[in-house]
């Protein structure tokens, strides 16, 4: 039996990453008084990790007047320059729209991101629990029931998932939900501070390497932001991955670009521990977003691999989106079918989009011979704004009704 009521005066939402604090802002906004709850304790580290956060994430974010902490902490970088390993400059591609008022895509440490929507969410008054883990949830006379962890209970009308690519939520939605599946990528970000390369204002360089992909931009006063995307066998964890030391990563990442033309291995050399390792993963399709009054967001109900640089905008697009579907259809049931119609297919475009992107990435030498022909000429027909209107150009107008 569904147990979907009209009541939408409290939520609980789950995850304070990127998400949870936007959507909390925004159901503020319509008069739903959410508190966050986030598994950990403290703020997480995230140490050589930044993130891509796009024009349209910017824009979405803009709706609700919470975007200025995170200009202030990030730097722009609205275009990437793509080179082969053999040092062929294949072409260049925009990151993004410029916005109206000026606003480009800009990398932002996580750390940095993470911490300035907190702020911004506590500033405005909402709550923020941690130290508590979701483990279950359950629909109830009072609204939804979450159990947490450590024990303790907290009731709500609506529950929302913005708990990641791991999710809870989404187990707890649909018990037979997909899991994440492993791309058989590792990314590894690192940040090389004070070289002597020179500065590379606005633009992400990237180097399809023979045996890594490696993007890097250096910043006025030397430092390198720089990642790499290599291939490994079998899936494995963060934890795990944690395991290996920096300086072994290092040795590892600069035996892969040892061929290649460019300066990875010199910024590799030059970075001390500020280095870590991620699986990639990304998500099949999630067939079920919403059951009773419980709906997921983000990565919890679609995330895409990183290399669209659209996961952060794609959870802050839902955020909005979901608070104004709470704000304008009838009732609650209806408010999430609407939000689900309104985003799927967007969302769907992203992960496949991404998924593409990504596999160019770490090819064989024949597929990597074509690649090199070949994209010359795709990022030609990539550079017209038309062939980006379907990602960045996408505008959520708050004042708008959504039915
Ligand atoms: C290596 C890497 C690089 C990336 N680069 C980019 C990039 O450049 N640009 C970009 O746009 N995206 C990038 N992404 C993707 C991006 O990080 C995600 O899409 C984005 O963080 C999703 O936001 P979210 O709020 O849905 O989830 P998250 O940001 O993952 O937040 C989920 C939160 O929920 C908490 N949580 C989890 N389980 C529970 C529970 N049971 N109870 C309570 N709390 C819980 C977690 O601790 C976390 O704080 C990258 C991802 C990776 C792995």
């Amino acid at each position: 039996m569904t147990r979907t009521h009209d009541r939408r005066n409290t939520a609980l939402v789950i995850g304070c990453g990127i998400g949870g604090p936007v959507v909390a802002m925004a159901l503020q906004r319509v008069g739903i008084d959410a508190t966050v709850f986030e598994a950990h304790e403290g703020s997480a580290e995230f140490v050589g990790s930044f993130l891509n956060t796009a024009s349209n994430g910017l824009d979405a974010l803009k709706a609700i007047d919470a975007h200025h902490e995170v200009l202030a902490r990030g730097f722009p970088t609205p275009r990437m320059v793509m080179w082969s390993g053999s040092g062929k400059r294949l072409g260049e591609v925009a990151n993004g729209l410029r916005l109206p008022d000026g606003t480009v895509s800009i990398t932002v440490e996580r750390g940095h991101l993470h911490s300035a929507l907190r702020r911004e969410a506590l500033t405005r008054g909402i709550r923020i629990e941690q130290g508590k883990r979701l483990v279950s949830a359950e629909p109830s006379d009072r609204g939804v029931t979450a159990r947490f962890a450590d024990g303790t209970e907290a009731y709500g009308d609506l529950l929302i998932g913005a708990d990641g690519i791991h999710s809870r939520t989404r187990h707890l939605v649909d018990p037979a939900a997909p899991s994440p599946r492993y791309t058989g990528q590792l990314s590894l970000g690192g940040r090389a501070r004070g070289t002597t390369l020179p500065p590379t204002p606005e633009i992400f360089h990237m180097i399809f390497g023979r045996r890594a992909f490696f993007g890097y931009s250096v910043r006025e006063n030397g430092d390198v932001y720089w990642f790499a995307n290599m291939a490994w066998d079998g899936e494995t964890t963060r934890e795990s991955l944690g395991s290996v030391s920096p300086a072994e990563w290092k040795s590892k990442l600069i035996d892969l670009v040892a061929e290649d033309a460019g300066p990875a291995r010199d910024i590799i050399s030059a970075t001390s521990d500020e280095l870590a390792a991620f699986p990639v993963y990304d998500m099949p399709v999630v067939p079920t977003w919403h059951r009773d009054s419980m709906v997921i967001m983000g990565d919890a109900a679609h995330a895409t691999s990183p290399s669209s640089g659209q996961g952060v905008s794609m959870a802050i697009e839902d955020a909005i989106v979901l608070a104004k579907c709470l704000r304008d259809c009838d009732d609650v049931a209806h408010a999430l079918a609407t939000y689900e119609r309104l985003r799927r297919k967007r969302v769907e475009r992203v992960v496949a989009y991404s998924a593409r992107v990504g596999s160019s990435k770490t090819v064989g030498t024949v597929g990597r011979w074509l690649r090199d022909l070949m994209m010359p000429l795709a990022l030609k027909l990539f550079a017209s704004p038309r062939a980006h209107a379907w990602l960045y150009g996408y505008h959520i107008d708050w004042s708008e009704r959504v039915v």
